[in-house]
């Protein structure tokens, strides 16, 4: 049997519109369309729509007053003057209280919905629109569902998460990410009594919100392999190989960046390692970000299909039962197909 397919058509409902990148707007290449490139590829596989769940598992990922933010902050700017003022209805932050300014003094909560919106993210990048916060919680009933299918016995299932999630940390979001759909459903098969689950981010980019959320756990280990942050790539501050965890978490974080320029051979190395970091672990999250592939514009990776339905055989030879969650990829004519041949090698294994 194909792996499921979980998805929801509220998903389509974040639109980017643009990101504001050093300063210049640029298009958003986060679109709703990729939900739909996705799932006319699986047409084999069987669909299932997302089932609404409540806060519980959301709120033990993320900070409760983040996730208040997010779910009013567009509201609140459109009941404000800014449609009119500047001209346009996405929430953009252009003040951000990081310790270069609040050099440990508590900060007092901004009166202003304009600098409210700096709290809780930490980008210029990621807008918050119409529809955000209703694609990204329904992107987090994508994975709690895909969760409850492996939980009820499915050995695997696909979230189709849209927007993506690894970048967003327990307190903010930002790399176009809001909520954390894999950090959620690596606690949700916790909750369902798997003792130790092990996350491996196959995505381009490494997923610092995942890595931070499980920093100071042992029970819920984090692997990712990504272009070099050092070599001057997103997110720029975290990702190196010196990260391991700290607390009870050392030695529970593994980081692999890759070179510039990375292809099959090398990236898969990398993938063969990460599994037997997982090894071991009682259930697998995988973040599946397709944007390492070679005609993807936000990487330099140069990873092929044959490469991602590798990946798929090494981490399904795991045996144990698995949650993959999508994350990047942006080629909207190769998305599906990438996807389509990680999901058959994980279901062939190796
Ligand atoms: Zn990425």
């Amino acid at each position: 049997m194909p792996i499921p397919v979980v998805w929801s058509p509220e998903t389509r409902r974040h639109e980017p519109m643009r990101e504001v990148w050093v300063g210049v707007p640029t298009d958003g290449t986060e679109v709703p369309e990729r939900v739909d490139r996705i799932l006319d590829t699986l047409a084999d596989h069987e669909r299932v729509i997302a089932e609404a769940h409540d806060d519980d598992v959301l709120c033990r990922v993320h900070a409760p007053a983040f996730v208040d933010h997010l779910r009013t902050i567009h509201a609140e700017w459109m009941a404000g003057p800014y449609d009119d003022l500047v001209g346009q209805d996405r929430v953009v932050p252009y003040v951000f209280p990081t310790p270069a300014m609040t050099q440990g003094m508590p900060p007092t909560r901004a009166a202003a919905t304009h600098g409210r919106a700096g709290q809780f993210g930490y980008d210029t990048m990621t807008l918050v629109g119409p529809g955000t916060w209703e694609a990204a919680r329904a992107a987090v009933d994508c994975a709690l569902t895909a969760a409850d299918l492996v939980a009820a016995g499915a050995p695997t299932a696909y979230a189709l998460c849209r927007p993506p999630g690894h970048h967003a940390t327990r307190d903010g979001y930002g790399g176009s990410c809001y909520l954390n759909n894999t950090a959620i459903a690596a606690q949700a098969l916790r909750d369902a009594g798997h003792p130790t689950i092990a996350v491996v981010d196959l995505d381009a980019h490494h997923g610092n919100g995942t890595q931070a959320i499980f920093w100071e756990r042992a029970d819920v280990r984090y692997g990712s392999l990504h272009v070099d942050p050092g070599a001057g790539w997103f997110p720029h501050f975290f990702g190196h190989a010196t990260e391991t965890g700290a607390g009870e978490g050392r030695g529970a974080t593994r980081n692999l960046p890759l070179a510039e320029g990375t292809a099959d051979g090398p990236w898969l190395e990398a993938v063969r390692e990460l599994a037997g970091f997982a090894a071991g672990a009682d259930a697998l999250v995988v973040s599946l970000g397709v944007d390492a592939a070679a005609d993807d514009p936000e990487s330099p990776l140069r990873v092929t299909a044959d490469g991602y339905a590798a990946a798929g055989r090494l981490l399904g030879s795991l045996g144990v039962p698995a949650v993959v969650v999508q994350e990047g990829g942006y080629h909207l004519d190769t998305i599906g197909g990438l996807v389509a041949a990680y999901l058959d090698g994980h279901e062939q294994r190796g």
